[in-house]
């Protein structure tokens, strides 16, 4: 019996039928013995269509009353998802950042979590309950609602594996794990299975856009193993590690540039040339 993170992004909660379709996998992993705390985002779009209200009404809203605004993206799938779950008997129960008690600095919209009470999760988990948490949010000190950033609730996922000591953070999107370079723009693109921590951080600022960039790095930092699947066709997906495992070449895509590692080089002066 393992402990799993995963976190569902907005493609994957767009619809009450896809939400529903993600209830029915949560359950699967669940009645396979597995504890589960779920992580989701906004429903695809949602947090757009908020920015685009605030922006009708200011130029410069208040990084208080937005982060008030687009949390409200999260806390609507969290409540969806529940129910979708309860409805097949698979209890569960949501919460939202402040609910949880994830706690970070005031910098509004672009908040760092600070700290994480894990205490009514471990309660709920122990008790059967698939846990829901929106992503993205947060709490100050003060109780002011707080945002991540956009991209933030791969970072929510991360944050909640290191605490909770999760066996795996899964990260399910609309691509089954991360490619060599784009499979939308070259067709030899391969799926891999592993890559690194580097890499990968290197491959989001080269402009991969699979994971929050801060994710990564939190992860690497917390040792907290991280996998990339498809949350429509099953899949191994590329699992993110610090094992470099079968070292290779890989190259990442960028429509201007590309990369090529080059491994096992012996270290002689002059040799790069
Ligand atoms: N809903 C937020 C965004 O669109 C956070 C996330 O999806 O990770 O950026
Ligand atoms: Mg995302």
């Amino acid at each position: 019996m393992a402990l799993l993170v995963q976190k569902y992004g907005g493609t994957s909660v767009g619809t009450t039928e896809r939400i529903e379709a993600v209830a029915k996998k949560i359950k699967k992993f669940k009645d396979s013995g597995d504890d589960v705390v779920i992580v989701v985002s906004a429903m695809s779009g949602e947090t757009n269509r908020l920015l685009s209200l605030s922006g009708s009404i200011t130029e410069e809203p208040a990084g208080r009353e937005l982060d008030v605004l687009l949390s409200t993206g999260e806390q609507v799938t969290i409540a969806l998802l529940s129910m979708a779950l309860n409805k097949i008997s698979c209890p569960s129960k949501s919460y939202t950042g402040g609910q949880v008690r994830i706690q970070t600095d005031s910098a509004h919209t672009k908040a760092r979590i600070v700290d994480i009470d894990t205490q009514k999760l471990q309660l709920d988990l122990a008790s059967g309950f698939v846990v829901v948490v929106a992503g993205f949010q947060g709490v100050d000190i003060d109780g002011n609602l707080t945002t991540l950033g956009r991209g933030g609730s791969d970072t929510t996922a991360v944050a909640l594996a290191a605490v909770l000591e999760a066996e795996e953070c899964q990260i399910y999107t609309d691509v089954d794990g991360v490619y060599t370079t784009d499979p939308r723009v070259v067709d030899s693109a391969r799926r891999m299975d592993e890559v690194t921590f580097e890499e990968m951080i290197e491959m989001a600022s080269l402009g991969s856009k699979v994971l929050q960039i801060r994710a990564v790095e939190f992860a690497a930092k917390y040792n907290v193993p991280l996998r990339v699947l498809s949350s429509f066709k099953d899949g191994p997906g590329t699992l993110i590690t610090i094992d470099r495992g079968n070292e290779m070449e890989r190259v990442a895509f960028n429509r201007d540039e590309a990369k090529s590692t080059v491994v096992g080089v012996p270290d002689i002066p002059e040799i790069a040339s």
